[in-house]
């Protein structure tokens, strides 16, 4: 039997069966998800002439932000609107809030997406109450190589949960962010099942502690775990809420080894809210409302009695916080790459960021939230023609800001019709979080980049 089987043969044949370019023609560009971003990237297809679909799991615009919609955003206006998405809306006489003022996430969606959604442009192309399933070459799965650039995309979607439709695209923007996937309260990131048992007590997200859950939390001893700005706003509006009550102290676990790290730039960020939230916490940390346990690595919880038990460890010792309530956790989200399976992605392995964007974004190297800018080159996938943005594309990284996801779709767009200067050319104007290097404590300091290449 000859060893040089047919495998390993350097024989040419026909292995590429090319399909002819018109076969993509007449396709759409599919956009999964209908936030900021991926109205964003709409809004520039639009723009371009170039035929588009939104595909939107939930039952409106904006569907994510609507579940955080009582939360003010640290940015201003200024900051949130794109800029083709905005041209758009003044056209059909829309005028834009102050450049200045802060909205609130419903704001956001009231205010600006759902009318960019519903523009003549846009409107007929968005599918609601629609989920993505998954997404494969058309009749290839992901380890068939023969012909694969040539191929459109099959997505397979449930509309209302029924029965799968699948669609075809030439190109498909992931624009999913997050939000769907909060994290586990566990230091270590899995959730157990005591953790899958006690649900009913662990609210994930950023609560409407003023508003429709009061009831929930009112008397009640709630715990915050996180250190992020979600935990902090969660914090603000439990002291509030206590304010009859000046004697419960609010348990706030973090990991991070000292509180003062979490207060971020404060007087010193650009966006004046993102600043003033710090500013806020370390007030209230400072007055004694707040037990902060930092360093602290929380296992499991615990049922015990009527009142729940934090297991842990601090500082290399057991430690436990018992008579808790409730649990607001705020440990961040991840992405789902559950429908994503017959794609050829390059994801990075930390961060589950898009792969090159990690040295740009990653928590462990950056102090803050700024990020050189990028685009479709950056962004690009193993997969031809498929891109991950948004807050997606950040995987687990917090810092991302809707600026930057209008910026990456404006260059997808440009390079998907065939402007590759405009494509390369990436401009992107951060607010500086005023807290590179400066606050960070000094066993971090040297690990900070400076420069063109760095965050800061
Ligand atoms: C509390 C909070 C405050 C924030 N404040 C600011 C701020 O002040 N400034 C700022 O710039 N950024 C802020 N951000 C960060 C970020 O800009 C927002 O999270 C923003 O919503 C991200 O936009 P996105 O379009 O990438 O994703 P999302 O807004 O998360 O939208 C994703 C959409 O995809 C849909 N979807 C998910 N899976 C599927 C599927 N399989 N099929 C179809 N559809 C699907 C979802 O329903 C959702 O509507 C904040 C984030 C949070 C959580």
């Amino acid at each position: 039997m000859n060893n040089q089987s047919a495998c390993c043969s350097t024989q040419s044949f026909p292995i590429h069966l090319e399909l002819p370019e018109k076969e993509m023609n007449g396709l759409p560009v599919v956009i999964i998800g209908a936030g900021p971003v991926g109205l964003a990237a709409a809004a520039h297809l639009a723009k371009a002439g170039e035929k588009f679909l939104v595909i939107e799991a939930g039952p409106a615009i904006g569907h994510h932000v609507l579940q955080w919609g009582h939360v003010r955003l640290f940015s201003p206006w200024q900051y949130n609107i794109d800029k083709v998405a905005r041209e758009l809306l003044e056209s059909s006489g829309w005028t834009a809030p102050a450049d200045n003022e802060l909205p609130a996430g419903q704001e956001l969606v009231e205010n600006y997406l759902k009318k960019l959604a519903a523009l003549p442009d846009i409107q007929p192309f968005i599918r609601l109450n629609t989920r993505v399933q998954g997404i494969s070459k058309k009749g290839q799965d992901k380890m068939k190589t023969a012909g694969r650039d040539t191929l459109p995309f099959m997505l397979y979607v449930e509309e209302k949960g029924e029965t799968a439709k699948r669609i075809e695209a030439k190109a498909v923007i992931d624009a999913t962010g997050t939000w769907g996937q909060p994290n586990s309260l566990s230091a270590s990131g899995v959730s157990t099942k005591n953790e899958r048992n006690l649900r009913h007590h662990i609210f994930y997200g950023i609560p409407d502690i003023q508003g429709k859950d009061r009831a929930r939390f009112a008397g009640k001893q709630v715990a915050v775990i996180g250190g992020g700005h979600s935990a902090i706003n969660a914090i603000l509006e439990l002291s509030e809420l206590n304010d009859e009550a000046p004697d419960v102290k609010i348990p706030w676990i973090l990991r991070k080894n000292k509180v003062e790290e979490a207060y971020g730039g404060q007087e010193n960020d650009a966006l004046q809210a993102r600043g003033e939230l710090g500013s806020r916490i370390h007030h209230l940390v400072d007055s004694g409302q707040v037990e902060v346990f930092t360093s602290y690595r929380i296992f499991d919880v615990i049922k015990d009695g009527e009142s729940l038990t934090l297991e842990g460890e601090r500082n290399g010792e057991s430690q436990s916080v018992q008579g808790l309530d409730e649990l607001i956790v705020n440990t961040g989200s991840r992405p789902d790459f559950s429908f994503l399976r017959e794609v050829r992605l390059s994801i990075d392995t930390a961060t589950e960021s898009v792969e090159a964007l990690a040295p740009l974004i990653d928590p462990n190297l950056h102090s803050c939230g700024t990020v050189r800018p990028h685009g479709e080159q950056e962004l690009r996938q193993p997969e031809k023609n498929f891109y991950i943005v948004g807050m997606k594309s950040y995987g687990r990284a917090p810092t991302f800001l809707m600026a930057t996801g209008y910026e990456q779709v404006r260059s997808i767009v440009a390079y998907l019709t065939g402007d590759f200067q405009a494509a390369r050319n990436v401009e992107l104007d951060l607010p500086e979080t005023g807290v590179c290097a400066a606050n960070l404590p000094s066993s971090e300091k040297q690990t900070v980049s400076t420069g063109s290449t760095g965050c800061c």
